[in-house]
């Protein structure tokens, strides 16, 4: 959740991990009824304008205020009470494909820290860490940071382990092996894996709640399990990656368009690694 721009820690790069994207997840970047990325962004940069002009760490009052006025009402929200931060914006100017963080953390700001007047409190912010940075490995991680390109895709990408994991597990069974430290270096590596990450950012299939993958928000802060995309049909390992992708139930020819999508993506990882 920290959302600094030169913290130190290892722990740390997932969340800032490096000059060009970063992760605003747990700030509750995507907890809104509308998380296509145009409309994300938009919003992200009509209120980091705002706040600009009419905030400043300095004055307590004018935090209070844009908070009142920018923070989301539980009816546009996703997860009606999962808090959604006002000052989460962008980081690089008004750039949306650049980075997005904390704009009243004290790094943003000659050491102020405004985060007590946000929806959690400064230790909170400081201190939080998903559970990306417990279960993925060192490798999985620099391949995400390697093949995904902006904040919008990098959040979505580094916060669904499973995901993550199954990708690499299928393209491990097709090819023998699971890929070493230097295959996944490779350029043609890098790309391979982008081509499937890049199916997260518009996945013609997703459903209306699918920005959180295989999660289903409820009522209040309640989560499920998605509803199978196959319903009836057979299932397939693949579709541990539509679950993934927050895909709503498919007909039968929309599923195997779907599996054959996302498989040859693993495929094509797969058939570079060698
Ligand atoms: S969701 Fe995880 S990776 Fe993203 S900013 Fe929060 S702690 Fe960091
Ligand atoms: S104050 Fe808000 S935007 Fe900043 S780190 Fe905390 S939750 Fe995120």
């Amino acid at each position: 959740m920290d959302a600094g721009v030169s913290e130190s820690s290892a722990r740390r790069a997932l969340c800032h991990p490096d000059g060009k994207k970063s992760c605003g997840a747990c700030c509750g970047m995507y907890n809104h009824r509308k998380s296509d990325e145009s409309a994300l962004m938009a919003r992200l940069v009509e209120r980091t304008r705002a706040f600009r002009r009419d905030a400043s760490v300095e004055d307590e009052a004018s935090l209070r205020a844009f908070r009142v006025r920018w923070e989301d009402p539980p009816e546009v929200k996703l997860l009606g009470e999962l808090a959604s931060c006002p000052f989460l914006g962008l980081l690089d100017g008004l750039d949306p494909t650049g980075r997005v963080g904390c704009l009243v953390h004290p790094l943003q700001n000659q050491g102020v820290d405004g985060r007590d007047c946000g929806v959690y409190d400064r230790f909170i912010c400081e201190d939080y860490l998903c559970a990306a940075h417990a279960v993925l490995k060192r490798q999985e991680v620099e391949l995400v940071i390697a093949a995904v390109p902006d904040s919008y895709l990098y959040g979505l990408v580094i916060t669904n382990p499973r995901l993550i994991r199954t990708f690499f597990d299928l393209a491990a069974t097709e090819r023998g092996a699971y890929p070493t430290v230097r295959e996944l270096a490779r350029d043609e590596a890098i790309a391979a894996a982008r081509g499937f990450f890049e199916l997260v950012r518009d996945w013609p299939y997703r459903d209306t709640d699918g920005i959180f993958g295989a999660v289903v928000p409820g009522e209040g802060l309640e989560t499920s399990r998605r509803p199978h995309p196959a319903g009836e049909q057979e299932v397939k390992p693949v579709d541990t990656l539509l679950l993934g992708l927050g895909t709503r139930k498919l007909s039968v020819e929309e599923l195997e368009d779907a599996r054959g999508r996302v498989y040859q993506a693993v495929l094509s990882f797969a058939a570079v690694l060698g």
